[in-house]
């Protein structure tokens, strides 16, 4: 059975079952917590939390994950991959222990002719937790299952919670034995590779304290209302349905290991594990690979798009241990489109975003892999010479950090090298980078909940903002580092929830409103106002003046000055971006935005700067279509009518059932958005390009100035000129041919300098040449010439005091510094070669003193090193060398 059809089986059991189909979320949902998204629940929190009221009691979807932290286990058991889709359904309040088992069981067991799965009964076990009795009869009662087949698990596999205080529950698994020849009997508590795990029931009914069930504490409570949440492994089912040995096999992913076998001419399967390994990991990494770029992910040094590149990187270096050196990753993108683009169109769509960022990504780590090798080869050494056995944590975290070098490709290479990688001390490194990244993953701080939760249990924040700037409205909450309080007084800085606010909070790119709350003898000044659980808008204020007490009627007024530059700032980003698409087409699509008033930056998937004509092109369509005074207009619709108007959605962004198209100039440009606008698109202003530059592979940043900024950038601009023309004492469009003229100049006078200094030394020659000191018989000329002399002066120099030196034995040696740097030059006489003096022997006996080296031909050596300060020791150990 095709891996689609398991999909497609599993949304209609649920479906005739009267639930609703829910399509699967981005992989890159925003919650603070996940760095992507890991499980089917992730998208329903809000209702299994009570934050929102479910818009249906049963659910189902087929969910996109990631679990980064199977990555290591990829290849090596049968049953992990990165990427995989979870099907599950979900009941909020609904059925509870008994329908979720019937659901599962019905649809595990049901024959293949009436739509099931087929699987024989007689092979299915299932686990409880502990002490859920019910569970236990239920399997018996309802799916018949004998005792010995029921096994009781303890709270860390069978209890589920998040992390926190809140829901949590006990689970049930369901495994199937995949038959004596894979393993031990004794079911799954046993061995977990002989009897798989298929699917995991969650029965939602606790209220979990400050310690969790998981670790055997009891929780505090019983959740008012019972939950249902189920993960069935789409990719696990294929894997047993497909009669495969393991889920890289299947028809999903298994034609990239063929990909690899024809690139590498290496078998699959063909007796070598370590080779198997690899075919596996390249498989299942260029699979999440490719989905996590479909869904908005780039390449990076942090957080998500550092996930992309290990998983890309590996894929690279496996398929370089296999073999093969070329260019790989186009076209394991290309099978992956072809395998997953039946359920994920967007995939074959987006398909040259995709492939320019792989390409690129590709490209930048062959590029750095080299110097990496180096690096790595030059530390290793240095450590085998000094005695030592074991490669340093911060150089490990170098070439992660900056060669992008995965530690076990590290760990690897050293092993190859005898050495061993001080393992904790790069993890310390990784921790502390990863405690940054997560900072920067959590923009809101909202830690405890609880307390936004209670306010929206009052109801959800009506946003008045788009019709008028003054709204009344009645202060339901007080919130004070995290605690609900009373009342607030003058200085105190709170948190502000009022039932109705015309002020805009930040989201979509636009930062929130400045403005006010003001009541009868009370001010407040607004700094920020942020959303919580997408429905409660939380003002940060400061009270300026009077008491501010729950319950009290005040009005929230927007600056009216700060939202004209804001819908300037916003209608601008649209009309740069739907611009940027005209000049570049539809693969430049923004992956992020910020704007302000006055300001805007947009982010977008792009290989490679653009050309300077690109970027001027991409202005002037910009202002085209502010001068054509295009009218904005704003539609309420589905997601479906959204798409079949061609807006253009976000990545990383959740929408609600209805959403908001914004349009410019008709289907010119059509986005959904939350934000504030123009009217018309003459409002905007002018637009100001000032800025383009890189933000990771594949992706570039756009800046622009907007209206009156813009303005006084080009007016600033224009006072830079008028400056320089006074300087120059010319007229302003001659400025750059008489700059270009005086460089020239600068540059010539430059070179006459230089020849004047080497005539100089030259004339030196004779003179040097006469203060030859006798060394053993042996004439030496040994110092150290003026700072900044070049090697070549520098050999010239020599060459001509050797030719004074005539027939005696003798050896010219010249040292030089510029900054740290230090060069030098070793001549010898054909006397002093006759008489076995070499210059490139007599290197080694002083450069250690300069920390360098260098080398040469018995009658010219030359050089260099890193410490000037030792030239003088470099010199005396010469003369030692001369001295038998
Ligand atoms: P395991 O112990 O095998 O790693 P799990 O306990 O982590 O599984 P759950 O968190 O309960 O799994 O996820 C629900 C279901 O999702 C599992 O029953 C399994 O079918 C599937 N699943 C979980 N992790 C993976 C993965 N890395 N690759 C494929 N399927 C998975
Ligand atoms: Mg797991």
């Amino acid at each position: 059975m095709q891996t689609h059809e398991i999909s497609r089986r599993f949304t209609t059991h649920f479906k005739d079952a009267g639930h609703t189909e829910v399509p699967s979320a981005s992989l890159i949902l925003d919650d603070p917590n996940l760095l992507f998204v890991n499980a089917g629940m992730v998208q329903f929190k809000p209702y299994f939390l009570g934050e929102a009221p479910p818009p249906y009691s049963t659910a189902t979807s087929v969910q996109k994950c990631v679990r980064t932290g199977d990555i290591d286990e990829v290849g090596k058991t049968t049953r992990h991959n990165t990427f995989f889709q979870m099907a599950g359904n979900f009941s909020f309040g609904d059925y509870f222990k008994a329908g979720a088992i019937e659901h599962a069981w019905t649809l595990v067991t049901g024959s293949q002719a009436d739509g099931g799965y087929g699987f024989d009964p007689d092979r299915i076990w299932a686990t409880v937790y502990d002490d859920d009795d019910e569970a236990f009869e239920l399997w018996q009662k309802i799916a018949g299952l004998p005792v010995e087949r029921i096994q009781r698990r303890d709270g860390k596999d069978n209890y589920w919670d998040m992390g926190v205080p809140g829901p949590g529950g006990p689970c049930s698994e369901i495994y199937y034995d995949r038959g004596p020849e894979h393993g031990k009997d004794g079911g799954p508590v046993v061995d977990e590779d002989r009897y798989l795990e298929i699917w995991n029931l969650v029965f939602m009914q606790d209220v979990r304290g400050e310690q969790s069930p998981k670790n055997g504490h009891a929780p505090i409570g019983t959740l008012p209302q019972k939950n249902i949440d189920t993960g069935m492994g789409i990719e696990r089912v294929a894997y047993l349905l497909q009669g495969v040995d393991n889920v890289y096999e299947t028809d999903l992913v298994r034609p990239v290991i063929s990909k690899a076998e024809e690139m590498s001419g290496r078998r699959y399967g063909s007796g070598n594990p370590v080779d198997d390994v690899r075919f596996r990991v390249i498989a299942d990494h260029a699979r999440s690979g490719i989905m996590l770029i479909g869904d908005g992910v780039t390449p990076g040094n942090e957080a998500r798009g550092y996930v992309l590149r290990r998983l890309l990187r590996r894929i690279v270096r496996s398929v370089r241990l296999l073999g093969v050196t070329d260019p790989v990753l186009p076209e394991f993108a290309a099978v992956v489109r072809d395998t997953m683009g039946p359920l994920y169109p967007d995939l074959v769509k987006d398909f040259p975003r995709i492939e320019a960022v792989v390409r690129n990504e590709e490209e930048t780590f062959l590029g750095t892999l080299a110097s990496g090798l180096k690096i790595f080869d030059v530390a290793a050494t240095k450590i085998k010479d000094d005695g030592g056995s074991q490669l340093p944590g911060d150089k490990a975290f170098q070439l992660h950090d900056t060669y992008g070098f995965p530690i076990d490709l590290t760990l690897e290479m050293a092993s190859e090298k005898g050495l061993t990688v001080d393992e904790q001390g790069f993890r310390d490194l990784m921790a502390e980078q990863r405690a940054r990244a997560k900072a920067a993953v959590k923009k809101t701080g909202h830690g405890d909940q609880t307390v936004y939760r209670d306010l929206l249990a009052l109801g959800a924040t009506e946003f008045t903002g788009y019709q008028e700037l003054d709204t009344e409205a009645v202060v339901r909450g007080i919130v004070r580092e995290g605690v609900r309080v009373p009342s607030a007084s003058e200085g105190d800085i709170v948190e502000i929830v009022v039932d109705r606010t015309s002020l805009y909070a930040e989201s979509g790119g636009q930062v929130s409103d400045a403005g006010l709350i003001v009541g009868d003898g009370v001010e407040l000044e607004v700094l920020d106002v942020q959303k919580v659980a997408r429905k409660l808008w939380v003002h940060q204020a400061r009270v300026r003046k009077g008491e501010v007490t729950e319950g009290i009627a005040v009005q929230t007024q927007v600056d009216p000055e700060w939202r004209v530059g804001a819908r300037q700032g916003h209608s601008g980003t649209h009309v740069v971006h739907a611009a940027l698409r005209e000049v570049l087409g539809p693969s430049a699509l923004q992956s992020g935005s910020y704007n302000k008033p006055g300001y805007l930056r947009l982010d977008f998937a792009w290989a490679g700067a653009l050309s300077p004509e690109s970027r001027s092109e991409i202005e002037e369509v910009s202002n085209l279509a502010v001068r054509n005074d295009l009218p904005v207009r704003v539609v309420y619709t589905d997601m479906g009518g959204a798409q079949d108007m061609g807006a253009v959605a976000l990545f990383g962004e959740t929408y609600d059932e209805t959403v908001r198209v914004v349009e410019i100039g008709g289907p010119w440009s059509r986005e959904l958005c939350g934000g504030t606008h123009v009217e018309r698109s003459a409002q905007i202003g002018p637009i100001t390009v000032i800025g383009e530059s890189s933000v990771g592979s594949g992706s570039r940043r756009l800046e622009a100035y907007v209206g009156m900024d813009a303005m006084r950038y080009l007016a600033k601009e224009r006072a830079l000129v008028q400056n320089l023309a006074g300087m120059l004492r010319v007229p302003d469009e001659e400025v750059p041919a008489r700059v270009e003229a005086l460089v020239e100049r600068l540059r010539q006078a430059e070179k006459e300098l230089e020849k004047l200094r080497a005539g100089q030394l030259l004339s030196s020659a004779g003179e040097l040449a006469d203060k030859a000191e006798d060394v053993n018989g042996t004439a030496l000329v040994a110092l150290r010439a003026p700072d900044g002399v070049g090697g070549n002066d520098l050999r010239t120099l020599a060459v001509e005091v050797r030719n004074r030196l005539g027939a005696r034995p003798g050896v010219v040696a010249l040292f030089s510094a510029d900054g740290p740097k230090v060069a030098f030059v070793v001549a010898t006489t054909s006397a002093g070669r006759d008489a076995g003096l070499a210059a490139g022997k007599l290197v080694p006996a002083f450069s250690p003193a300069i920390g360098g080296r260098g080398g040469g031909k018995p009658d010219m050596a030359q050089g260099g090193g890193t410490e000037p300060g030792g030239i003088d020791a470099a010199i005396t150990a010469l003369r030692g060398a001369l001295t038998p």
